[in-house]
């Protein structure tokens, strides 16, 4: 169930920002995989959650719903405990788009930049430089991306979250 003060007709802004309680930290790397800049801390208490999310017009994604009612931020109360529903729910719920997906870092939420093959040369082992030509790096992390079987295996995991979904 969606909170009345979230519900709304209109597609929630592209550009819209989370940051998410301690108990969301697998969500908060799937939304970051789809390319949502999701600040996820696990040390941060609820105040700190709160005055994140009003500083940085950030939506709080939470679990506790006492939290997801208090007043000065916008919050999205999410209540399954698995992840696809936890997925759906979040997707449906604020009429997310997915074509950002793979865009950014999913360990520390830094939009990603392409790197050309020659620039990964050292960087990936030789199996993978010899059989991808599409790479991304995170200038943050340093962490060097390349579309693999983990990806795949991610489509799968979406795919079967927007089918259960209806869409
Ligand atoms: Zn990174």
């Amino acid at each position: 169930m969606i909170p009345d003060y979230c519900k709304t007709d209109k597609p929630v802004n592209e550009a819209v920002r989370f940051v998410a309680d301690g108990m969301l930290g697998r969500l908060s790397k799937w939304l970051r995989i789809l390319g949502f800049d999701t600040a996820y801390d696990p040390a941060l208490d609820d105040h700190a959650l709160l005055r994140l999310a009003r500083a940085e017009g950030r939506v709080l994604l939470t679990c506790d719903r006492e939290l997801a009612h208090r007043r000065g931020a916008r919050s999205f109360l999410v209540e399954s405990t698995d992840l696809a529903s936890q997925l759906r729910e979040v997707i449906n719920g604020l009429h997310l788009g997915l074509d950002a997906a793979f865009s950014r870092c999913p360990v520390c939420n830094t939009p990603l930049a392409t790197l050309e093959r020659a620039a990964v040369r050292d960087r990936v082992p030789p199996h993978v430089l010899e059989t991808h030509t599409e790479f991304r790096h995170c200038p943050h992390c340093n962490r060097v991306y390349w579309p693999g079987t983990h990806r795949a295996r991610m489509l799968e995991t979406l795919a079967k979250v927007q089918v259960e979904s209806g869409k």
